[in-house]
């Protein structure tokens, strides 16, 4: 494809995409593929002949959009916001068009030197010191395998260039709680610490953060049997009911040890853009990684997901190899961040936050967040107002979890049965989306607000749904 011939496919496909999420909220939430319908409506070898770009946009209308399920649309509240704003989409395109290659600061210095531009922005727009530095990893899932990494050689003295975890004799442990990400788990076992070294700490009752005192204990009954405390994985925000794990308590402990305190903020660090929302990670000066998702609330389309540490140094000493085809004559002297992560190759990720910071402006984003989390409030107020539902977490966030209850004395299993029942019927039909999930043992309903696109008119339009749905189920 020459530029000319890019111009003109690219003028259509620009529209077609506008087009496309202008009339995005008047389809159903929730895809309605048959399993294996999408991958059907494919030849099943591969094309011959080139065909016109009209051709493939055809076919993204009759398979690709439904098959997809509508997480742009004003009355998706499932899982959690995953906006994808469109000045950042610009940004992504940008990158793709720029087509750089970074393996090195020499092969790209443009893409090295924005995202360390960028990365230092965000920590200034999320009130962190400058004791911070930060790169851009794909998701959070990565960023806590390497926080784990990092934190495993510092509590084996590297063991890695030596026997490796075979060789140490204090096994090291992680702990988190149950209501950590299930990324915090395959981290821990793909960084090799292994599952009996992986300690759930209590969660306090109500609010579901981390027990601090248990977690002295644990820590100091591993220390007493010949093990290593070696990583406390701590939450801000979790996935279930956005709880807030206490960091202040937290990192004094983990200090005794020595522990490394990785914060898993993934979804919960957009709020920390606005000032009134940084006291749910007070202490997180005292951790040594920390991690959150522009890609979720914030906006910035997949895949941006922003990773500090506070000792680069040994960060690069651990994910360093360094061989001689990609030394050169300005390492020292510059950033190289193949060696903060696991990939070599990286995509110029950093356009994608540049380009919204820009054209959107910081101040609009704020905003945007202070409606979601006053929107969360009013629901949640509406909850607490209504004899017959329940809210089963405090509402820190943007995230509301409820349970209906249609009459007094029914059994566990029979709200649960009622719970599913009511959720259900909206998810099927496709006017809007919540997810289910286990609480304490027990189905509630969270109500994840945050996309883009959703009012408080498409809030209210849910409570309404939601009271007739469960009076309907009862
Ligand atoms: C979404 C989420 C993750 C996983 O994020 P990915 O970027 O998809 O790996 C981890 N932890 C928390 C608290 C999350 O909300």
């Amino acid at each position: 494809m020459t530029p000319d011939e890019f111009r003109a496919a690219g003028h259509q496909l620009i529209d077609w995409i506008a087009e496309y999420r202008s009339g995005l909220a008047e389809g159903p939430v929730l895809a309605r593929t048959e399993p294996g319908a999408v991958a059907a409506s494919f030849p099943s070898t591969p094309p011959v002949e080139p065909v016109e770009l009209a051709k493939l946009i055809d076919d993204l209308e009759r398979i690709v959009v439904p098959g997809l399920t509508q997480v742009q649309h004003p009355m998706h509240y499932g899982w959690f916001p995953s906006n994808a704003s469109l000045s950042s989409v610009l940004g992504d395109i940008t990158s793709s068009g720029l087509g750089g290659l970074g393996i090195s600061w020499e092969s790209c210095p443009a893409l090295t030197e924005v995202e360390e531009v960028v990365c230092d922005w965000m920590r200034q727009l999320t009130g962190l010191s400058d004791q911070w530095s930060g790169t851009i990893h794909d998701t959070a899932s990565t960023a806590c395998l390497v926080a784990l990494l990092a934190a495993r050689e510092r509590a084996t003295e590297h063991s890695q260039i030596g026997g490796g975890m075979p060789s140490v004799a204090q096994p090291p442990v992680v702990y988190t709680t149950e209501q950590a990400h299930s990324s915090v788990r395959k981290a821990a076992l793909l960084a090799g610490y292994g599952g009996d070294n992986l300690r759930s700490v209590a969660v306090d009752g109500t609010d579901h953060g981390m027990d601090a005192q248990h977690l002295a204990r644990q820590m100091a009954d591993d220390a007493g049997a010949g093990r290593r405390p070696a990583a406390v994985v701590a939450t801000v925000g979790s996935t279930g009911t956005t709880a807030i794990d206490p960091l202040l308590e937290i990192v004094a402990v983990a200090e005794r040890h020595g522990a490394w305190v990785h914060v898993d903020a993934a979804m919960a660090g957009t709020a920390m853009l606005v000032p009134e929302c940084r006291p749910l990670w007070e202490g997180v000066e005292g951790a040594d990684s920390l991690c959150w998702n522009p890609h979720k609330w914030m906006g910035t389309i997949l895949d941006t997901s922003l990773f500090y540490v506070r000792d680069v140094e040994h960060l690069v000493r651990v994910m360093s190899t360094n061989p001689s085809y990609l030394r050169s004559s300005t390492d020292g002297a510059v950033t190289q961040y193949r060696d903060w992560g696991l990939p070599l190759g990286r995509r110029f990720r950093a356009l994608k936050l540049w380009f919204q910071l820009e054209l959107d402006g910081v101040e609009a984003i704020r905003r945007r967040i202070r409606r979601d989390l006053d929107n969360a409030r009013w629901l949640a107020d509406q909850v607490e107002r209504a004899a017959d539902w329940e809210l089963v977490a405090p509402v820190p966030l943007q995230t509301v979890c409820v349970r209906h209850h249609p009459a007094a004395g029914m059994s566990g299993e029979e709200l649960d049965r009622h719970n599913l029942a009511w959720v259900g019927a909206i998810n099927r039909s496709g006017d809007a989306y919540l997810t289910s999930s286990i609480l304490d043992g027990r189905w509630m309903v969270r109500v994840s607000i945050g996309v883009e696109g959703t009012e408080r008119r498409h809030v209210e339009q849910l409570w309404a749904r939601m009271r007739a749905e469960a009076i309907a189920a009862s």
